[in-house]
């Protein structure tokens, strides 16, 4: 893993994701390197030409000083958008938590995203927001799966443990069921195993990216080979997707779940 110190002009960015309104991203680099992975884009703007996705991590330095909680009013914050905020040297150089002690004051909506059990560190801190919420992202509750599409994350479970500890603090979570690998992400699987203790699901569905497309075809090919041709027709017609989209929007009625389904963004129009 190369790792450097960055000076960051700024921390909290605004954002190009509907409904979010800024980003707070305290690393530049992934060290979790999911094969899926839409943050890879990095690479071209942050002077990481000829580096692998996963084999960096810049740690960003600025003045956390400087972060004003009370101009965020009325906003939502997301944190993270292309990196993840409890990576494994987040235990070392705590800068996710460094930007949260000084964001405490907020009435923003912050929404923390993560991968990782590290998450647990913070809830001191997360009980003093006024308005926040904790996710994590999960596709699989399969083991092995996961440690080949994700290696560096926390095992499914572990993560699922970890959002179980934060609700049971008292703190409003969710499910980022994300991203849904066709054939494979068993949605259901995953609410029976988390909704005692997550006020909300959202659902994105595996977008197809040049960059991604080789990687995520050479594991199903190696792992789920029956599922190759499968794949690559859904690469050509998306509308798999409404097939998908309706049996979540099914099973979440009939369960009474408070859900979101974000599919077809990446570039898909809706059939
Ligand atoms: S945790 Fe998120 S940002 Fe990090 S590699 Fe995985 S998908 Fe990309």
């Amino acid at each position: 893993m190369k790792i450097a110190f960055r000076e960051a002009k700024s921390i909290i960015t605004k954002s190009n994701i509907p409904s979010i309104d800024f980003v707070i991203n305290p690393y530049t680099g992934c060290q979790h390197g999911c094969i899926y992975c839409y943050a890879e884009f990095m690479i071209r703007f942050t002077g990481h030409k000829g580096d692998k996705w996963g084999q960096f991590l810049d740690i960003k330095t600025f003045d956390f000083d400087k972060i004003k909680p009370h101009k965020y009013i009325g906003k939502r914050i997301l944190l993270s958008s292309v990196t993840d905020p409890y990576l494994p040297l987040e235990k070392k150089y705590q800068n996710t938590r460094k930007i949260l002690e000084k964001l405490i004051e907020t009435t923003a909506e912050i929404s923390i995203l993560t991968k990782s059990k590290l998450v647990v560190r913070d809830i001191d801190l997360f009980k003093q927001f006024k308005n926040i919420r904790v996710g994590v992202s999960i596709n699989t509750i399969d083991e092995e799966f996961s440690r080949i599409i994700e290696c560096a994350a926390s095992k499914p479970m572990a993560r699922l443990d970890a959002l179980k500890e934060i609700f049971e603090a008292g703190i409003s979570t969710y499910v980022f069921v994300s991203p849904f690998f066709p054939e494979i992400t068993d949605f259901k699987a995953i609410i029976e195993k988390s909704s005692d203790f997550t006020n909300k699901y959202s659902f994105e569905n595996l977008n197809f990216r040049p960059h991604n497309t080789p990687r995520i075809l050479r594991v199903i090919k190696e792992k789920y080979p029956k599922l190759i041709s499968k794949y690559k027709e859904i690469q050509k017609d998306p509308s798999y997707w409404d097939e998908v989209e309706s049996k979540i929007r099914y099973y979440c009625e009939h369960m009474n779940l408070n859900y979101e389904i974000n599919f077809h963004h990446g570039g898909f129009s809706k059939s």
